[in-house]
């Protein structure tokens, strides 16, 4: 007799884009959540799969995804959605208007937009960072689900190499230059015409989202028990965004000013030996190490190092002193992995490992048995 599969159904909303396609294949082998539901635009709703898209993620479209039928997105998706989980990868005014829907209909959201990032309802989060911020949960207000947000693509990276900096030593400002991937601006993304033999200085809204959202992921837990807050960190974040003919993988040259004077050891020692939250381990997404260190003089570039952890560790190198903020390095990090659907995946981990189950229609709906999806999972 054939095992039953007890995993949570999922939802994947822009399924059919750049970030759609990373979460369509992550899912195919995903031991806790099962791809069931896809959405898309009006130009492939009612279509299968594997004939709407336009496949540019490694390897062929997975099984599980083939024939499934793209649903459209309208006021009445959420109802019509059996998935309890509901990863979405659409663009920030559509999610802006939708996800609430959904989190109204007692979904639980895991957004790659930035519509409601900044929203304090909202926890934006990098599970090694502020996994505690997943407490916000609770504030959301309209509806029985909730909205959790993944940060900027190039502000995890930013967040990932700030954090253990921030905890062991402070950290109080940094300036940082971004060289980002194409894959970054999703499909069909920029013209080879302005890509090619070039650098574009300008991504809209890109710097004012890291200027603006690694305080709200380094802040601190406040409020009461029934009403937790953010205390936003005061770190000021000075950047300038820019577009490289990369494929995927976006390149932070940070230079940052530390609460106190610390040695090369010292930061080393703080990169090398930050785990996050003790939740994490062993959770199917989470890479072993978040923060790798290549003290080769010419790392971190993206064609090496974008797949470390399997797309999931930040790769740091060339730290030097700096005569401007005191210290500089440069840091790299996968933006369609851990910047978009490898990133929510964890976060949607960590959200059942800190006791989010199913409720209401969702997988009983379907029929499932109970669901048996462990709190820790051994590695
Ligand atoms: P994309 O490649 O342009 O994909 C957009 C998706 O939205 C496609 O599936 C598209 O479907 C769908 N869509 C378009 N109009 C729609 C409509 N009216 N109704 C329903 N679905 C519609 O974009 P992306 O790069 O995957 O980015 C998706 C989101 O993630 C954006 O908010 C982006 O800012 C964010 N993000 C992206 C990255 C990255 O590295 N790319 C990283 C972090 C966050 P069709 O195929 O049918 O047109």
């Amino acid at each position: 007799m054939q095992t039953p599969d007890t995993r949570i159904p999922v939802a994947v909303l822009g399924a059919t884009g750049m970030v759609g396609q990373r979460f369509v294949s992550l899912l195919e082998a995903h031991p806790w959540f099962r791809l069931a539901e896809v959405a898309a635009s009006p130009r492939s709703a009612g279509r299968r799969y594997a004939d709407a898209v336009v496949w540019s993620s490694p390897g062929a479209v997975p099984a599980s995804a083939v024939d499934l039928v793209l649903a459209a997105l309208d006021d009445e998706l959420p109802r019509r959605l059996d998935s309890p989980l509901v990863f979405s990868a659409l663009d920030t005014d559509l999610a802006r208007e939708f996800e609430p829907l959904f989190a109204r209909a007692g979904k639980l959201v895991v957004t790659n937009a930035s519509a409601l990032r900044m929203d304090p309802r909202v926890p934006l989060i990098v599970p090694e960072v502020n996994a505690a911020h997943l407490a916000l949960m609770e504030r959301w207000d309209d509806g029985p689900g909730a909205i959790i947000a993944n940060p900027n693509c190039s502000t995890i990276g930013l967040a990932l190499v700030l954090a253990p900096l921030a905890r062991e030593f402070g950290v109080e400002a940094a300036h940082v230059v971004t060289l980002q991937a194409l894959s970054g601006a999703g499909r069909p993304g920029v013209a080879s015409l302005d890509a090619l033999d070039n650098v574009v200085p300008y991504i809209p809204g890109e710097e004012d989202k890291l200027a603006t959202e690694p305080g709200k992921i380094l802040g601190r837990l406040a409020g009461d028990a029934g009403a937790p807050s953010i205390e936003l960190h005061p770190l000021v974040v000075s950047a300038q965004c820019n577009r490289v003919a990369v494929r995927d993988g976006h390149t932070l040259c940070v230079s940052v000013r530390l609460g106190r004077q610390v040695s090369r050891e010292a930061i080393l020692a703080a990169w090398g030996g930050f785990r996050g939250d003790e939740l994490l381990r062993g959770l199917p997404s989470a890479p072993e190490l978040p923060v790798l260190y290549d003290d080769a003089p010419n790392a971190p570039q993206p064609l090496l190092h974008r797949d470390v952890g399997r797309g999931m560790t930040a790769v740091v190198g060339r730290l030097q002193p700096c005569a401007v903020l005191g210290w500089r390095f440069v840091a790299l990090s996968h933006n369609t992995l851990r910047g978009a659907a490898g990133g929510a995946l964890l976060c949607a981990e960590l959200a059942v490992a800190r006791g989010w189950r199913p409720r209401g229609s969702g997988a009983q709906a379907l029929g499932r048995p109970a669901l048996r999806v462990p709190d820790r999972v051994p590695r």
